[in-house]
């Protein structure tokens, strides 16, 4: 089932962690990594490296053992437009209903985002293939045998902006340009103070972009992620939060603090009616499952 018929069906707000019985489970996408090892000889050898199951399986074993709907994520990063294809017939295939499309970030060794020679720049790009497909279009004409498929279709949104972008409003007409182009919904970075949330989602209205605005919600449970989170995700804790996390001695009284935070951002958001409260979890699903035990 898709995320947008399941906002459409839903009494209240959504959550989205398992035994919460949620609507539906993101799992995002890892591009492989590449290290150089050293051979016998003294020249190196370029290794990609990938140990862990793919995003698709994940997606399947969830479904398989806990009927619930999956929304992987799908990058530009790393795949040719034949290789995107080829993942979206086996997401078909194995039945997902969902996908979060997204460009990805730049690769370890990369200072920019560089797309592969026969990838795509920007999730709008990709999003264009996948709009496509829904359409019976294939990257083959002659493909003999073609089906539509039927992807609900999310993007990603940026109430801080995204940091490339040079600023906010035309962050904005370019996040405009995936919903034309056939984004179903958008879900949005993490973000820790609401106001940010509701003045990004008037700001999307406002040039009418009328999808549902699903806010991403994460909690901090470090003294180090003050600045891991700015520097890594591009965004800014509260002085607030922040002041309050300095003062504490233990991570047990760190952790505390984030849950009550989170919490606090959930009931909040709870009360204005957003149509999903969704989660990263990010190695902490406790902390998560307190927050949504206190809802
Ligand atoms: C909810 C969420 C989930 C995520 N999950 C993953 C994941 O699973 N795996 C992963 O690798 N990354 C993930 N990311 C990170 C994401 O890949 C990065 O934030 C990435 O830098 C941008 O992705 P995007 O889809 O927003 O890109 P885009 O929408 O392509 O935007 C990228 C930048 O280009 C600009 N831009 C867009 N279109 C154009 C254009 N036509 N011309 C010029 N500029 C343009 C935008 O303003 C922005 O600055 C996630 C992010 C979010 C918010």
């Amino acid at each position: 089932m898709k995320v947008t018929d399941h906002i459409a069906q839903a009494n209240g707000t959504l959550i989205s962690l398992m035994e919460f019985k949620p609507a539906f489970i993101n799992v995002t996408y890892h591009r492989s990594e590449h290290v150089f090892k050293k051979r016998a000889d003294g020249t190196f050898e370029k290794v990609i490296i990938r140990k862990r199951p793919g995003t698709e399986s994940i997606c399947a074993a969830i479904m398989n053992k806990y009927t619930v709907d999956t929304v992987p994520h799908l990058i530009c990063g790393g795949f040719s437009v034949n290789e995107t294809e080829d993942a979206l017939i086996n997401l078909r295939y194995l039945g997902i209903d969902n996908v979060l499309v997204l460009r990805g970030d730049a690769a370890k060794n990369e200072t920019a985002f560089e797309p592969e020679p026969d990838g795509h720049k920007y999730a709008s790009d990709l999003l264009r293939q996948v709009a496509n497909l829904n359409a019976g279009i294939y990257l083959e004409d002659d493909l003999k045998g073609t089906q539509k498929t039927e992807f609900c279709i999310g993007v990603a949104g940026y109430p801080e902006k995204h940091f490339e972008a040079p600023n906010m409003d035309t962050d904005l007409l370019y996040l405009k340009a995936k919903v034309d182009a056939g984004a179903d919904y958008i879900i949005t970075q993490m973000f820790f103070d609401n106001a940010k949330y509701y003045e990004f989602v008037k700001a999307c209205r406002a040039i009418g972009i009328n999808v549902p605005i699903i806010p991403g919600l994460k909690p901090v449970y470090s003294k180090k992620q003050l600045t891991n989170l700015p520097k890594t995700f591009h965004i800014d804790l509260p002085a607030d939060l922040a002041n309050e996390m300095l003062k504490c001695k233990t991570d047990e009284e760190v952790e505390k603090i984030g849950q009550d935070w989170l919490l606090m951002q959930s009931i909040d958001l709870k009360k204005n009616g957003v149509p999903v409260l969704h989660y990263y979890t990010l190695g902490k699903p406790h902390v998560v499952a307190n927050v949504v035990k206190g809802l």
